[in-house]
């Protein structure tokens, strides 16, 4: 599932290619993906691409005369960029059509249809209303952290990918976030010191900001089809050896979604400091 740092790279390498060309057709392939009646999907043609943005996991397409195109990607859903003479695939569920004869597509693949649009007016934030902090804005403060976090009887891994309360991060940056802040995602988010809640504070941005380096140097100008992860210290890695320590990356099921953990440098009690 793409999150905050595939969505970045994608936006930046999405822009010289598209940004100032004009929608000469949209097709919608997939009954369910549309959100909105109004506007319609239609006004976009006639319109120029004007920029690409990101509000946590949504990818927003700004176009001109104050219109903006909303992607949510979902599980398994990707941006395609060439041309239009290929012909569109059954796991085409939208279609935007340029005038230098490319299209941009969101792909599917895989039996569900998940992934949903909504065509806005550029004051009305539709689904975007209801997300939290996001993580690399000047927002994001160690202040407003310690409000996400103080009281809950949550535990972190639940915490960061809640988009209500923090935006952008997933299963996957969860489980990096919290190795780099040497958290353990069972801890009690209401039991952080505050040089716990500093230390996760400065690990969220670095390991985002991180991750969106490294995806740019295995991706270069490309767009991806499937998330670059190879870096990651922890998620993905269950039973190999902790990049730092060595000891075998554990795995278990929190909330239905898969959690990686090095035992060691996450203990649940750390000694403080
Ligand atoms: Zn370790």
């Amino acid at each position: 599932m793409p999150e905050l740092p595939d969505l970045e790279v994608l936006k930046d390498n999405l822009t010289p290619r598209v940004i100032g060309r004009t929608a000469r057709g949209v097709e919608v392939r997939s009954p369910a993906f549309l959100k909105t009646v109004q506007p319609s999907i239609s006004e976009l043609v006639g319109r120029e691409v004007t920029g690409f943005s990101r509000r946590g996991k949504y990818f927003i397409t700004g176009f001109s005369e104050e219109l903006k195109l909303v992607l949510h990607l979902m599980r398994w859903g990707w941006i395609w960029h060439g041309s239009s003479s290929y012909a569109p695939t059954r796991a085409t569920i939208f279609r935007l059509s340029l005038d230098d004869g490319h299209d941009l597509r969101l792909i599917e693949p895989g039996p569900q249809r998940l992934a949903r649009g909504w065509v806005l007016r550029e004051d009305d934030p539709g689904p975007l209303a209801e997300l939290g902090l996001e993580p690399l804005s000047p927002e994001f403060t160690a202040e407003a952290l310690r409000e996400v976090l103080s009281g809950k009887r949550r535990q972190l891994k639940k915490i960061l990918v809640d988009q209500k309360l923090i935006a952008g991060i997933g299963n996957a940056y969860a489980d990096e976030c919290l190795f780099v802040a040497r958290l353990s995602p069972f801890r009690y988010a209401h039991t952080l010191t505050q040089e716990e809640v500093a230390r996760l504070h400065r690990a969220i941005p670095d390991t985002l900001t991180w991750a969106i380096s490294e995806i740019k140097k295995r991706l270069g100008e490309d767009l991806f089809e499937k998330e670059v992860r190879d870096f990651l210290w922890v998620h993905g890695r269950a039973g190999k050896p902790c990049r730092v320590c060595g000891t075998p990356i554990e795995e278990v099921l929190l909330g239905g979604q898969r959690t990686d953990y090095c035992p060691a440098c996450q203990a649940v009690n750390q000694p403080s400091g």
